[in-house]
């Protein structure tokens, strides 16, 4: 019998852990009972791909590498690349005491929007606009296959915040400025990990298989709701409020089986939301079930205090009792490791707190399967930027646009317009320029300028390519005036708006488009038929200008697939999106949401006007052969008759 146990010991069959037939609360039992205090405090631990190497993963026993804002972009990078930088860190983790696998993060918040030639799906302002949830879930399918495809399981997305003042720099990561939207576009956790089975227990992750990845609803609670949207700000609003505001999200997105959500660096009535023990422990993990992982933001608990750092034990401290289970450590993770440790050794912070943390830590790994695939491959390899993917994209930028004004007067519309004249003016800082067209968040942080970065269509190149081969399509970003009169165009098209930025960067109290914007509408819309796209993260200034526009669109930050605004601006489908958010009047009017007491804006939310859709007008055009036939016979044989008659 020795024997035999020596031997199965040998082989590892009592290892419960590593067996996938035990149940998994059964192997994260055995191996919590197998690792010791450092171990468990290595898994709370998250460093970023810089600092990262196969040797501290193994040393530490770290639980995650992230590629973060300053650290995505791999230049040039190829999705071999990034798996065997991937699967490098993993082959340090594995080759730790106890083998257990790293789980690898990044923000792949509008398709996998660090990676050169993905697919860049609008901006969540845009997918708000579209009020089309099975879109979103499709979206959140399509973005899961593209980050497996450079073997990474995990991302930090959705945004679910609920942003109430678009002078905030993250605006555009916010469906709408209304709950209700928002709470329905949390359709994209399922997309992204898989449609949770009936009868799971509430709470419980879910991922299912290596075709999807684990979500990160973020960025708990309230982000979108601070004062004028300084970002990282104070929101100043009563219980009731945030429970029925920005809360609704969270319940919704765990109801599905979220995986992780990531604490906001804001604060609630002046209070760390790093440090708020009341919310994350009380609410989210006692009153809602969350069962899954808490992740603090990248740096976020360095900034319990004011200024950032100024006592950092205390902010372990404060960050790990609230009940935050990962701590996103881009630069001083020892420094970490030996607070949290002393804290826990001196009984200031109970094991059971670790215990808690690395048991959600360790669930969610055992959910994405990491420790039966540790290992990233290349099978899905052609997943990223597929053909697939850019159709799926073009359709969600189509049904992201919002008619905001068709015709100076309703009975003389200029959408859609004819693709057949001889010569039609394309103008404006924005026609293109596809890094303006993603915004930030893309292959950099902050977004890039220009063409070159990565793949994908302009709004010029989509317009050169959907007019008749006869038309004259001529660009110019700023034309000046004698050159518009001098040239006899049918009409104009203009594609203004705001210059690429994430983040803090992001905050602006004027909220105005870039030069030379202005001028380029005043110049043109003066002597031509013009209509004006706005490619903007959130509605910007546009009533100086508004009445000299004949018809005002806003595309948000559509992506790569700049194809889907030609596409409507021609009629093959028709206009079907509703503003997500407040169109202001002017600034001063700010903050202004739907159902405010003097509530008097440009446009109002859900606004929108329709156009007829291709199937609609080749309908039209059917029936209308079909009715015309008899008169046309009949016209026929009275000319033959009449012909006849007069012979
Ligand atoms: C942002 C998060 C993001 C994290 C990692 C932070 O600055 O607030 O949304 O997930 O960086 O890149």
């Amino acid at each position: 019998l020795w024997l035999m146990v020596l031997i199965a010991m040998a082989v590892g069959e009592d290892v419960k852990y590593k067996d996938p037939k035990q149940p998994v609360a059964v192997r994260i039992k055995d191996l919590m009972s197998r690792m010791t205090l450092e171990e468990k405090i290595g898994q709370m631990v998250q460093i970023d791909r810089l600092t990262a190497s196969p040797d501290i993963m193994q040393t530490y026993c770290i639980g995650s590498v992230l590629s973060g804002g300053g650290s995505a972009p791999l230049p040039n990078a190829s999705a071999e690349d990034w798996v065997n930088m991937i699967n490098g860190f993993q082959h340090g983790s594995l080759s730790s005491r106890l083998g257990i696998p790293m789980i690898y993060g990044i923000d792949a918040v509008h398709g996998h929007n660090n990676v050169f030639n993905a697919t860049i799906f609008p901006h969540n302002i845009g997918l708000g606009a579209t009020r089309d949830p099975d879109l979103v879930k499709r979206i959140g399918s399509a973005t899961a296959l593209e980050v497996r495809a450079t073997g990474i399981p995990y991302v930090f997305a959705p945004c679910i915040a609920v942003c109430k003042d678009p002078r905030w720099g993250r605006c555009y990561e916010s469906y709408s400025e209304d709950h209700k939207v928002v709470q329905a576009m949390t359709e994209i956790i399922p997309g992204l990990q898989g449609d949770i089975p009936v009868n799971s227990r509430k709470g419980v992750p879910y991922v299912g298989g290596k075709k999807k990845v684990a979500a990160c609803a973020k960025h708990f609670v309230g982000d979108g709701g601070t004062t004028k949207g300084i970002n990282e700000n104070n929101t100043v609003i009563d219980k009731h409020g945030l429970l029925s505001i920005h809360m609704p999200a969270y319940s919704d997105s765990i109801i599905k089986g979220v995986s992780t959500i990531m604490v906001s660096y804001s604060s609630w009535n002046g209070e760390k939301m790093h440090a708020n023990r009341e919310l994350i422990t009380g609410f989210l993990k006692n009153t809602l079930k969350f069962k899954g992982f808490v992740i603090s933001d990248w740096q976020g608990i360095d900034r319990i205090t004011s200024p950032p750092r100024a006592n950092y034990s205390y902010s372990v401290q404060a960050a790990i009792q609230a009940g935050i289970d990962m701590v996103m450590l881009p630069f001083n993770h020892t420094e970490f490791i030996d607070d949290l440790t002393y804290l826990v050794k001196t009984n200031v912070i109970p094991v059971d707190r670790i215990d808690d943390a690395v048991g959600r830590i360790l669930l969610v790994k055992f959910t994405l399967g990491l420790f039966e695939n540790p290992l990233a491959d290349l099978s899905l390899v052609n997943e990223l930027g597929s053909q697939a993917h850019r159709d799926l994209a073009r359709e969600a930028v189509r049904k992201s646009l919002v008619l905001l004004k068709n015709g100076k007067n309703e009975t003389d519309p200029l959408l859609p317009l004819p693709r057949k004249v001889s010569k039609i003016l394309v103008a404006g800082t924005h026609a293109d320029n596809l890094g303006y067209q993603c915004g930030g968040w893309t292959i950099q942080w902050q977004g890039f300028s220009g063409n070159g970065y990565t793949r994908g269509t302009t709004i010029l190149g989509a317009i050169k390519s959907t007019v008749d081969p006869s038309t004259e399509v001529v660009f110019q970003e700023n034309p000046d005036s004698k050159f518009i009169k001098d040239n006899n165009f049918a009409y104009a098209i203009i594609v203004v708006g705001e210059a690429p930025y994430a983040e803090t960067a992001g905050d602006s109290m004027d909220l105005t488009m870039i030069d030379p914007g202005p001028s380029v509408i005043s110049n043109v819309c003066e002597t031509v038929k013009c209509v004006v796209v706005v490619i903007s993260g959130r509605p910007i200034v546009i009533e100086p200008y508004l009445s000299s526009i004949d018809a005002l669109v806003a595309a948000w930050l559509p992506g790569t697939e700049g194809q889907g605004v030609a596409d409507a601006l021609f009629g093959d489908y028709g206009f079907t999106g509703k503003l997500p958010r407040t169109w202001f009047k002017n600034v001063d009017q700010l903050p202004m949401n739907v159902g405010d007491p003097h509530y008097d804006p440009l446009f109002p939310f859900d606004f929108g006007l329709k156009t007829k859709s291709a199937p609609d007008i080749v309908r039209r055009s059917t029936s209308a052969g079909i009715i015309g036939r008899p008169y046309a016979l009949f016209l026929m044989v009275s000319v033959i008759f009449s012909l006849c008659f007069i012979g």
